[in-house]
């Protein structure tokens, strides 16, 4: 398997090449030569397979032969050990709760991967690493943790300040060891523009290896299609169409479940969710795609108004809009919408929905026909994660997990920082 560049089809490079860079040199996203197709016997007997098993399976396809296969069973044994329940609280409908990692959100499941792949190849050429990470939230935590303590592995976080919850910031800021947080004066899209610039500034790649593990990296976006794989064998039994609804920021997890449909599995269609920041939506409804400054929001990891994977559904359907809006419709939804679906949920089922999987709840509500389909919405973080918002919505205290609980108690370390290219330059240069 080979990787070109969204931006130039011409450039090609291996598994082990687009996961160290991360972003292509002219720019462009990663993204594979051509995508496998999976066997109806594969598809047949998801049932029977774990998400580590699936992940092994499909895995293998995209390899090329840069990670030997008992290292990849390792790592998918290793990084997808965590359960991905599909739970029910209203008849046709299934919250995928991705939120039962170390970091309580379903970037664990990239970030994990993505890691483990990221070491053997560190490893591999006795090399030192440096990921620049630009986070609105939970990708921050998801990738320290994936990465914390792994030798050879520098991780620079960049988080804007003020614009995080309390428990994401103590989970960026507590972990010490090989892991910095840079803390932002600026908006998340300044954070990514500045991790953009320093991929693209040759003067620096000279000087150190760099590697991203945004939703951009394609070793973190392989492995968000397994799920979609294990959500369709757990709820193939019930012989209806299914369809399902994604809380989207930069869109690497919707893209990951469209790369999934393209590679065999029958999903009816993908529900693109998200708050006001609607930048793809409108694009469904309109053809026309216009990036745009980021709004706050409560669902504050989609508060993202230049998604970095648009380029990469374009070049899925290849630029084709009544294509790919015969597999994809948007939705979107503002705080008062959401604060009140999280309300009646709870009010009405006792699930308690966080601002994420309350908007991709409100996106499938939309769209589901109870009588011949099957909703799936994906629950991309634990309640907990945002409980200041959900506990004054649902006017009731929540229970905090345990390692969420650990990390409130510790000390904040981060280096606060203007937004300003030569002052993160410099920086990474020390
Ligand atoms: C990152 C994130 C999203 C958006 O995922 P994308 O792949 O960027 O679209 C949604 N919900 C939560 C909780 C997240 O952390």
């Amino acid at each position: 398997m080979k990787y070109y560049s969204t931006k130039n089809k011409d450039l090609k490079f291996s598994f082990k090449d687009a996961v160290i860079k991360g972003l292509a040199p002219d720019g462009g996203l990663f993204y594979p030569k051509h995508l496998p197709q999976l066997n109806k016997s594969f598809i047949d007997n998801l049932h029977n397979l774990s998400l580590a098993e699936i992940g092994f399976e499909v895995a293998k396809h995209f390899m090329g032969g840069d990670i030997p296969t008992n290292k990849l069973k390792e790592i998918c044994d290793d990084s997808l050990n965590f359960p991905t329940p599909l739970v029910s609280f209203e008849p046709s409908v299934y919250s995928m709760e991705l939120f039962h990692g170390p970091s309580c959100a379903f970037k664990d499941v990239g970030a994990r991967f993505m890691s483990r792949c990221l070491s053997h190849f560190a490893q591999e050429s006795d090399e030192k690493i440096t990921i620049l990470a630009a986070t609105s939230g939970d990708t921050g935590s998801a990738v320290a943790n994936g990465f914390l303590g792994i030798e050879n592995i520098e991780v620079v976080i960049l988080y804007p300040s003020g614009k995080v919850s309390q428990i994401q910031e103590q989970q960026l800021t507590t972990l010490g060891n090989n892991i910095t947080a840079l803390e932002i004066d600026g908006s998340f899209d300044d954070c990514q523009a500045l991790v953009k610039q320093a991929f693209q500034d040759k003067d620096l790649n000279k000087k150190m290896k760099l590697s991203s593990a945004n939703s951009i990296n394609i070793a973190r976006l392989i492995p968000q299609s397994f799920y979609y794989f294990y959500a369709y064998g757990q709820l193939k039994n019930q012989n209806k169409n299914l369809v399902i609804s994604v809380p989207s920021g930069n869109y690497g997890n919707l893209t990951a479940g469209l790369i999934a449909k393209q590679m065999g599995l029958p999903i009816k269609r993908f529900i693109a969710s998200t708050n006001v920041n609607k930048v793809v939506p409108d694009y469904l409804n309109t053809g026309k795609y216009e990036s745009k400054a980021s709004i706050p929001s409560i669902s504050n990891a989609m508060d993202v108004g230049a998604p970095s994977n648009f380029d990469r559904m374009m070049t899925l359907y290849q630029e084709n809009h009544p294509k790919i809006c015969e597999d994809l419709k948007g939705a979107s939804f503002n705080d008062e919408q959401t604060k009140e679906i999280m309300r009646k949920v709870y009010k009405d089922f006792g699930y308690i929905l966080d601002p994420h999987g309350a908007v991709a709840y409100l996106g499938l509500q939309e769209e589901l026909d109870t009588t011949n389909e099957l909703g799936v919405f994906i629950e991309t973080a634990h309640p907990a994660k945002f409980i200041d918002i959900v506990e004054e919505v649902i006017e009731t205290q929540i229970d905090i997990p345990n390692y969420l609980k650990s990390c409130l108690t510790k000390e904040k370390i981060s280096i606060q920082m203007p937004n300003d290219y030569q002052d993160f330059k410099t920086f990474l240069e020390s």
